[in-house]
């Protein structure tokens, strides 16, 4: 029996590894989760969980109420958050939404346990860091990001002094075939539709933008030690092929699979052997074809950011995402438009240029901290000039 920690239990990444987890094989420590209380009981009730976490403090009273007259421990804050990540455990799944995934992945490594990440916000805002954390603990981290479980596996007995380059495919998500001019018009309602996979609410309006992809480019770049130049994205709109890497003789090898979360974290929750999972499978003759091209920068232009934030270095991961995070906000409430959002995140990139250098292990958590908080503040100063500006 794996003894596991779910974080983020009761969002998308979370309910898949309980789906997976409810089949056997694993007890659980600790759930947390944020305002969906309801759920968060109950899923420490039905998993037999000994503590469950809400990241609100404010919602201690509600939780407790809920499981009042059980077994399970009860705790509520971030700072709780931490301390489940860092309960003996042999696995933690973080599948926190966001920077604020970032001190429960160093927590987990910091115990020891090994951490299968689906938060890549951990890696964008601190990928020296948080390796390094991993290193000196003797702790582990397994990639649950679908493309980067791909190459994962795709480098299974290889070396990766052999691999040339790594190419991540991309759905293309909500907007590929609008008319670009509509783009920037669009709602938050019609970018939070995917036309392949089901996920949380953020993550798939970052599809829409590529801001997604932008941020996997850079967690590859931090998780295998690619150079910038040896990552490429292809838009494949049937999202069968997740990932290919190519080898100095020519050689690609292909990861595919149905497009379905359950596979990656399956793979990271019985890592290091495969189990047998109930996810879909191909059928490459109903398929019939796979296509792939190179993604448009006029309508995608969030992804050529994340080269300019690799070849930046130190802390410019965590200002890209902070500001992306902040001009999300800023579009899910309507104050700016859906075009803008890349444009605010260069624009607290420039601001920000000449105070995030920085040698990899100067990089502590409270620089990482600070660099986020005042990237968010400037992105905030800049939507509100974009909106005098539009009146
Ligand atoms: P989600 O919004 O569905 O769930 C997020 C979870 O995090 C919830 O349990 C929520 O309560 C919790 N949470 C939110 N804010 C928090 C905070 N400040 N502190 C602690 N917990 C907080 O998100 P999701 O789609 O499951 O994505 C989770 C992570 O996994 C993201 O980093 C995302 O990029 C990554 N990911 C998701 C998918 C997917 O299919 N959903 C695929 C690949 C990677
Ligand atoms: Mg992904």
């Amino acid at each position: 029996m794996k003894r596991v920690t779910l974080l983020g239990s009761t969002g998308s990444i979370g309910e898949s590894a309980l789906d997976l987890i409810g089949r056997g094989g694993f007890r659980v420590e600790a759930v947390t989760g944020g305002r969906n209380l309801a759920r968060l009981a109950e899923q420490a009730v039905e998993t037999g969980a000994a503590l469950a976490v809400t990241c609100f403090s404010e919602c201690y009273e509600e939780l407790a109420a809920r499981l009042e007259g059980t077994d399970v421990e009860v705790a509520a804050g971030p700072d709780a958050v931490a301390q489940a990540a860092g309960r003996p455990a042999d696995l933690v799944l973080n599948g926190i939404v966001g920077a604020a995934g970032l001190q429960p992945s160093l927590a987990a490594l910091t115990a020891g346990s090994t951490l299968a990440l689906a938060n890549k916000e951990s890696l964008v805002c601190a990928g020296p860091l948080v390796m390094a954390t991993a290193a000196r603990h003797g702790g582990r981290v397994l990639p649950v990001d679908s493309e980067h479980s791909a190459v994962f596996q795709a480098l299974v007995g290889e070396d990766i002094g052999a691999v040339e380059r790594v190419v991540i495919t991309a759905s293309g998500g909500a907007f590929r075939d609008w008319p670009l001019e509509e783009i920037a018009r669009a709602t938050p309602e019609q970018a939070a539709t995917h036309p392949n996979w089901d996920m949380g609410q953020r993550i798939t309006i970052d599809s829409a933008s590529m801001f997604n992809k932008a941020l996997e480019v850079i967690e590859a770049h931090e998780f295998f030690g690619l150079a910038p130049e040896q990552i490429e994205v292809l838009v494949h709109p049937q999202s069968a092929v997740h990932a290919l890497v190519g080898f100095v003789d020519g050689a690609m090898m292909a990861h595919l699979g149905a497009p379905d979360m359950r596979h990656a974290i399956g793979y990271a929750l019985n890592w290091p052997e495969r189990a047998a999972l109930p996810v879909d499978r191909l059928d490459l003759a109903a398929l019939g074809r796979l296509d792939f091209a190179t993604p448009d920068p006029a309508r995608y232009p969030a992804l050529g950011l994340a080269w300019e934030v690799m070849r930046a270095g130190g802390l410019m991961g965590a200002v890209f995402n902070a500001a992306k995070e902040a001009a999300l906000d800023g579009f899910l409430d309507r104050r700016i438009g859906f075009a803008d959002m890349a444009r605010i995140v260069e624009r607290v990139m420039g601001r920000m240029a000449s105070q995030t250098g920085l040698n990899n292990d100067m990089m502590s958590l409270d620089n990482v901290l600070q660099a986020d908080q005042m990237a968010r503040q400037l992105a905030r100063e800049a939507m509100a000039e974009a909106k005098e500006a539009t009146g």
